[in-house]
């Protein structure tokens, strides 16, 4: 059970009584019986609602983080297939006309003066199919 701090309005006094959580009965004082008292919100009590909040987020925080690693490689290997995806659905050409292999499409590139820099990648990833 929480302890709940409360000081008397006749005399002063702080004491403290175990209540129930959420119990709001007035207690009277333990040295003069007065029933004027009120809750005192110790500096304690909002300490440890502090740290309790933090720990809570703590936990959130690393259960996102564990989600994001399992999420992690999943992505990375979509990204890599899209990617291969992208490569694969472009056809050997040069300037639109289609050649059988990019081996093919960077000889035309040279024929034609054109810079081949761009077809050796395509051509590297051919050899490698
Ligand atoms: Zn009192």
């Amino acid at each position: 059970m929480p302890t709940y701090s409360f000081r008397c309005k006749s005399c002063q006094n702080e004491f403290d009584v175990k209540l129930k959580m959420g119990d709001r009965t007035k207690q009277p004082c333990v040295s003069c019986d007065s029933v004027e008292t009120t809750r005192v919100f110790s500096a304690m009590s909002v300490v440890l609602k502090g740290d309790g909040w933090t720990g809570k987020n703590i936990k959130i925080r690393g259960q996102m983080r564990a989600k994001n690693r399992r999420i992690a490689p999943k992505e990375e290997a979509f990204a890599r297939d899209s990617k291969e995806m992208a490569a694969m659905t472009i056809s050997p050409n040069v300037d639109g006309e289609q050649t059988d292999t990019w081996v093919e499409a960077r000889e035309l590139a040279r024929s034609k003066g054109k810079d081949t820099t761009t077809y050796d990648s395509y051509v590297r990833k051919e050899k490698l199919k």
